[in-house]
């Protein structure tokens, strides 16, 4: 159990910080091969630094947008302010006030009060918007969702207008491969039937607070205490190996966790209805393709893969090559780290994804055995 230190360590650290990060899920600690840096890409303001296995966050240098966690395929990056639950829940409630219409503002426009604030859901920047929270909104039965800036043209943070873009198209092709139709808007104004002439007194004591303490911040908060709680009993980590500090099970492979905005992302989708396409591409989904004659059976893509996407067959002990992988599109994220990590660069990733696999109770199935033969253990080799 945390220590009453070990939360107030972590709270003041959510005081300080609006990005939690889980440095262990990056995989760019799991590997140092790993190309991801969608964050330090998609972060405006420089404030993200990963190299030799660490991932950092200058807090001071941070605006808070939120660009970074929108973009993580990993979860690595948890928004803070606000939670992906709080975000969603205020979602709902300013469609419930809206007949089905989500509005989401960000906090320039929102600053000007000339809405009223009960019908729609502020977030830093509209950068902070991903796939997650549109696709629950949708499978929660919006029926329009409309994002209103405070005109991004002219803000300091713009060069992240684009990702917003690019955000609201994914969530198009995701809804759409589910023969859904839930259009969703950019605009720089508020839609007029919100608008009022003084707002003011409806922001502070009758708005609702959507950062504010809630049970659920309270339980997030205790889960994060264990985790620093554990982190501080290791407190020798960085002189550990990767294999150590994660602690890598006894089949080699380093520990694996769920995503729960992709889950989100799948279960909306199956929400929605049967797929009407035959592919989706998505920055969020991918298939692996192995050229079984190149492949050496090293396991080191089930090895590294954060979310079991790819596993090896188990039934040999002890593990050394594996005759078989499997791969399961539903679980795979496309951070690209078993591409990265492929030593006979046999491996492909490719964000076009067959909705067969993505919604199949079946993994694809690699058959090793006329592999080139596996030369390597199966297990830690390389980080
Ligand atoms: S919240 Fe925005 S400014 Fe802060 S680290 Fe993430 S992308 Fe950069
Ligand atoms: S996994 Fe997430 S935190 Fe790590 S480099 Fe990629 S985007 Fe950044
Ligand atoms: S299969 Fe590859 S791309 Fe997919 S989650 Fe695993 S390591 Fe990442």
């Amino acid at each position: 159990m945390p220590s009453i230190d070990d939360l107030v360590s972590v709270a003041e650290a959510f005081q300080k910080s609006p990005v939690y990060i889980d440095r262990d899920r990056c995989v760019a600690v799991r590997n140092r091969n790993a190309s991801c840096r969608r964050c330090v890409d998609a972060c405006p303001c420089d404030a993200i630094e990963v190299m030799n296995n660490e991932i950092t966050l200058d807090v001071r240098a941070c605006s808070a947008c939120g660009a970074c966690t929108a973009v993580c395929p990993t979860g690595a990056l948890v928004p803070l302010r606000p939670s992906d639950d709080d975000l969603f829940d205020a979602c709902v409630q300013a469609a419930g006030a809206s007949v089905g219409r989500a509005v989401i503002a960000c906090a320039r426009i929102s600053s000007r009060r000339e809405a009223d604030p009960t019908r729609y859901a502020e977030v830093p920047c509209l950068a902070r918007v991903d796939e997650s929270v549109l696709m629950r909104l949708a499978a929660e039965g919006v029926r329009e969702i409309v994002l209103v800036d405070g005109a991004c043209a002219t803000c300091r943070y713009r060069a992240i207008d684009e990702g917003v873009n690019i955000t609201c198209g994914a969530f198009q092709q995701l809804v759409g491969a589910q023969g859904a139709e839930i259009p969703i808007s950019r605009t720089s104004a508020f839609p007029h039937d919100m608008l009022i002439e003084d707002a003011t007194g409806l922001f502070g004591t009758t708005r609702r607070d959507f950062f504010s303490e809630t049970a659920r911040s309270a339980r997030d908060l205790v889960s994060t205490a264990a985790k620093a709680a554990l982190e501080s009993e290791l407190a020798d980590a960085k002189e550990l190996s990767i294999g150590a500090r994660l602690r890598a099970g006894e089949n080699g492979a380093l520990p694996t966790f769920e995503i729960r905005r992709h889950a989100d992302i799948v279960n909306a989708m199956d929400a929605l209805g049967q797929s009407v396409v035959e592919e989706v591409v998505a920055r969020v989904f991918a298939t692996v393709e192995i050229d079984v004659e190149k492949c050496n059976g090293c396991g080191m893509c089930a090895v590294f893969c954060p979310t079991a996407a790819i596993k090896r067959d188990e039934r040999k002990k002890p593990y050394t090559n594996p005759e078989y992988l499997e791969f399961w599109a539903s679980e795979c994220i496309q951070c690209n780290l078993c591409q990265d990590v492929c030593w006979k660069k046999c491996l492909k990733v490719s964000p076009v994804v067959p909705t067969k696999q993505l919604f199949s109770f079946d993994p694809v199935v690699f058959d090793l055995r006329s592999s080139a033969g596996a030369s390597k253990p199966f297990g830690l080799g390389s980080s």
